[in-house]
């Protein structure tokens, strides 16, 4: 009885020694609604983990954000994608806290970009605001949510970093949500990984039926294997109160008792977080849309998400043994979703081997290579690639058919074309495009130097050269050349560019520039006459746009306001 306590003792005190040790009810809850996530820290997404919490702002903008601790504004970035307008809180403690996709910023601190902005003449900035400049305390507001940057709805995107600058968890410092149901198994997947390994007489990924059970738990037919194999689950987690499908916290996995493998969301660097698409089947991903987590570790794959994970995760199944394999997946409340696999082992010989496609081009991921015919050349540095490919590469007149997107490239390829053979003029409209679906050309950013023009791609597929001889379109929102805008708290005008997308605006009034916020989700260039900047009763306002090839369309209005 001793033992089976002190053992029990051991195990709370292991789940308490994994977790960062950090402060408890330093930080409050930034908003005054209450905390309803659409994201969690560490959720999966395109390219990267989710690095912080999306708070739910009640499908509305402009809800107050307050410091959720004291210190001093160290950072703000303004951007069109991204995030949008951020703010960055130091506090005291060393930790840093992030506000993103921001409406606006509270009167001081708005006051503080906008001088800014004016004196570099740009929406998109960067400032680094001295610890004694913007000083705030615990609750104070600091800005308003908003939907600014590449956010799919209004929502406040909220951080915390370590002293590092290294994500973590906020739900680690205390921060609660309400939970009360199990995270969602929404696959299983079996995948054998060697020569002569198989699962269920095959040597392909496997998807196998779960089977639910009276207590709750899942539980799946025997499966027939042999050799190394490993698992991969699709799951989510869904909190009360919202329907949202977010990540889960932690997933574990033991063989016949002993833990083979653990995943957990606590802590994670940039520099690490495109190694995303090594934890999921990416081929998978890029073909059905549902992210599958692999419980076993690919050899390249430095994550620090893993910990007390055995063989890779790999499991060993030798002939008529018996083994039993669960899969624990817990979210940050602790609800728990439990799938139990029996496993008999079996040796088959006539297993029919993996398809592998050989082509001329092998790939080895240590190494750079290189390749080029028709003008085209492609450069490949080594770590682009995670695991050494046989690539699919062709050539046809100015198209390059690279390999195929469901293969994750980790760093830049770099293609260059050589255009020699164009003249001058039409040199100057044209730019390197990737072929979407229907072969729809889109803008990638081109590097022009003589003859030769160059891109860094980071996803797979078809590039060639196209050209753009269409200037931006402009069109005013809310005002005509001419009119009395006295009443107008904004001046609004759209913008947008067919091909290579926009590259530039630059507004001024009576040659004197005037600020215009851009939101590209609704093409839309925003001055706000309350920034002070239009002072004159007749105004000439002018605008320039220029794409990514250098095409340019001016507008010219006069407007009165009094
Ligand atoms: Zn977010």
């Amino acid at each position: 009885m001793k033992l089976y306590y002190l053992l029990i003792f051991f195990a709370i005190s292991q789940i308490a020694n994994s977790q960062p040790k950090v402060p408890q009810d330093y930080f409050e809850n930034p908003l005054d609604v209450p905390l309803v996530l659409s994201g969690t820290f560490g959720e999966l997404r395109s390219n990267h983990f989710h690095s912080g919490l999306d708070i739910k702002t009640q499908q509305r903008e402009g809800l107050e954000v307050k410091s959720a601790a004291p210190g001093h504004v160290s950072r703000i970035k303004i951007q069109h994608y991204g995030y949008g307008k951020a703010l960055y809180i130091q506090h005291p403690n060393g930790y840093t806290t992030v506000y993103g996709h921001l409406q606006s910023f509270s009167p001081e601190i708005e006051a503080f970009v906008k001088k800014q902005q004016y004196i570099n003449e740009s929406y998109e900035i960067e400032l680094f605001p001295e610890a004694g400049e913007l000083q705030v305390e615990s609750g104070e507001l600091v800005a308003y949510s908003g939907n600014t940057g590449g956010s799919g709805g209004p929502h406040l995107h909220f951080e915390i970093r370590d002293g590092s600058q290294r994500p973590m968890n906020p739900k680690l410092f205390g921060i609660e949500i309400q939970d009360s149901r199990k995270p969602l198994i929404k696959g299983l997947f079996a995948y054998p990984m060697d020569e002569d390994s198989h699962v269920n007489h095959s040597a392909e990924r496997q998807k196998i039926r779960l089977i639910p059970l009276k207590d709750g738990t899942y539980t799946t037919e025997k499966l027939n294997a042999c050799g190394k194999i490993g698992f991969g689950i699709s799951t989510v987690d869904q909190q009360d109160m919202a329907s949202n499908q977010n990540g889960v916290y932690k997933i574990e996995a033991n063989l016949n008792g002993d833990n083979v493998f653990q995943l957990n969301f606590d802590r994670f660097s940039f520099s690490e977080t495109r190694h995303l698409n090594q934890l999921i089947d990416y081929e998978y991903y890029t073909n059905n849309r549902s992210r599958v987590q692999k419980l076993f570790v690919e050899e390249s794959n430095p994550l620090s998400l893993y910990e007390d994970v055995q063989s890779e995760g790999r499991l060993d199944i030798q002939d008529s043994l018996d083994y039993n394999y669960t899969i624990k997946v817990t979210d940050f409340a602790g609800n728990e979703s439990v799938i139990r696999v029996p496993i008999q082992g079996e040796f088959t010989e006539s297993i029919q081997p993996k398809k592998l496609e050989e082509t001329e081009y092998f790939v080895q991921a240590d190494q750079s290579f290189s390749t080029e015919q028709n003008g085209i050349d492609v450069y490949i540095p080594k770590g682009s690639l995670y695991q050494d490919k046989y690539l699919d590469i062709s050539f046809n007149g100015d198209i390059v058919n690279l390999h195929r997107d469901d293969t994750p490239i980790h760093q830049n390829i770099t293609i260059g074309f050589d255009v020699s053979k164009y003249e001058p003029a039409e040199k100057e409209k044209m730019f390197i495009a990737k072929l979407g679906y229907g072969d729809r050309p889109s803008y990638s950013s081109t590097y022009k130097k003589g003859d030769r023009f160059t891109t860094g791609i980071r996803t797979f597929g078809k590039y060639t050269l196209a050209s753009d001889n269409n200037a931006p379109w402009i069109s005013p929102v809310n005002f005509s050349d001419g009119q009395w805008i006295s009443n107008n708290s904004t001046l609004k005008v759209k913008i947008s560019d067919d091909l290579s997308g926009i590259q530039s605006y630059r507004a001024t009034v009576n040659g004197k520039f005037i600020l215009m916020e851009y939101e590209y989700k609704d093409n839309m260039l925003t001055h706000d006459f309350s920034d002070g900047a239009v002072t004159e009763t007749e105004n000439n306002f002018k605008l320039i746009v220029t794409d990514n090839v250098g095409n340019t369309n001016t507008y010219e209005a006069k407007f009165f306001r009094k």
